[in-house]
């Protein structure tokens, strides 16, 4: 899953950070529960959080339908602000206009963030520049399919912008394209291949059989063009039990050339209602496990987003959160004039339970998604020991 859209809006009289439509729909929860029972480790000590930046969510865990009995929960306070250093990135998006249609699209749906308008998203870089960023992540929707892309491209080459792109990878097949982008600029790509059988990818990106067999296409002309690929992958009740034998198709098509991620799915976006990601982690820990093992044996790259290590019982399993790209910044997405700290946001929608301090990994967890611990309680995370 990639982050999804940010913007400053008018919520009950207040102006309030919402972060996509899902997100929205969390503080919306909220305001039905009690004041937040959340307790951060910042000093050990506990504290009452309110989270800074307008976020108004609560993780107030009492009488979740998991659980009759209260849980508490800590949250990780991080500031709303970063300071911008040579070494940031920001995430910087075009707009949700996409050719996929996957029905657990994480994205917001708002019709105002459908297409920003070229003549805005060049006055954004200026901006981003004149706040002393040099890389962006370049995201959507499906960033190559707005009309102004080419000229994003060629301005962020103009103002020395080196960026990355989070991509569905299918018009990067089309002669020249990705040696067009790697010329101005493109270091790296994320790419989603959801699946690698073609019916299960049709099925879960919504897509035709031309439309997955571009895919591939895609990736072997980045990877032609010294782009730096990594396959993105999110778990669905379609595609459970395949993990294993999808590492071995990338390992069949492209070697060690591409590193792979496997997210968890997040229910955060429009399509978060979807029932194919309505999943329990311990429905997909022998398929986590497989993966696992299957990349180890083959020296492959696989790292795994929104997966703690102790649903798999392994504290050496890579989970990076949706920072983990390197990330660091995010373009608030309406007005295009405010950046905040990717860290920041993350740490907004994650929680853990208390039992968490206990655990080898706390600090480096990045937590579990508050919707899924009010959903379903904390049973599943056990803290894991030496
Ligand atoms: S027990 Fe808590 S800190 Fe440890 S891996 Fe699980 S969620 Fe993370």
């Amino acid at each position: 899953m990639l982050l999804t859209g940010v913007t400053l809006c008018k919520r009950r009289g207040r102006e309030s950070l919402a972060v996509t439509q899902g997100y929205v729909n969390a503080l919306d929860n909220s305001s039905k529960v009690e004041p937040p029972q959340i307790r951060t480790r910042n000093s050990l000590s506990p504290v009452t959080v309110a989270p800074r930046g307008n976020f108004s969510q609560t993780a107030n865990m009492a009488d979740t339908p998991a659980s009759s009995t209260r849980l508490r929960l800590m949250r990780r306070r991080i500031p709303e602000i970063s300071p911008i250093t040579s070494s940031s990135i920001a995430l910087f998006r075009l707009g949700e206009v996409c050719n996929h249609h996957c029905p657990m699209c994480s994205n917001s749906g708002r019709p105002e963030g459908h297409l920003i308008d070229t003549s805005d998203l060049l006055r954004r870089i200026n901006w981003l520049h004149e706040q002393g960023l040099r890389r962006v992540v370049v995201t959507g929707g499906e960033p190559t399919i707005h009309p102004g892309f080419w000229q994003v491209a060629e301005h962020l080459a103009r103002a020395d912008f080196a960026w990355d792109i989070n991509s569905n990878g299918t018009r990067f097949g089309e002669p020249g394209l990705a040696a067009r982008a790697a010329d101005l600029g493109l270091l790296r790509a994320i790419i989603s291949l959801h699946s690698h059988n073609p019916e299960q990818s049709c099925l879960v990106s919504g897509i035709n059989l031309n439309q997955h067999l571009a895919i591939p296409l895609g990736i072997d002309a980045l990877l032609a063009a010294g782009v730096q690929v990594m396959i993105n992958l999110v778990i669905t009740r379609i595609t459970i039990g395949t993990l294993s034998s999808f590492v071995d198709f990338c390992y069949a098509s492209w070697g060690s050339r591409a590193v792979l991620k496997v997210v968890f799915p997040s229910t955060a976006g429009k399509g978060g209602a979807w029932t194919g990601i309505q999943l329990r982690y311990r429905e997909v820990v022998a398929d986590l496990l497989a993966a696992q093992q299957r990349a180890e044996t083959l020296e492959l790259d696989l790292s795994f987003e929104n997966v703690p290590p102790c649903v798999v019982g392994d504290s050496r399993l890579r989970n990076v959160d949706r920072s983990g790209f390197g990330e660091t910044h995010y373009l608030e997405d309406l007005e295009g004039k405010q950046l905040f700290s990717i860290k920041h946001i993350e740490s907004c929608f994650n929680a853990y339970p208390e039992t968490c301090r206990n655990c080898i990994s706390f600090s480096n967890c990045q937590g579990v998604a508050e919707s899924y611990l009010r959903s379903y309680g904390a049973e599943e995370f056990v803290p894991l020991r030496e």
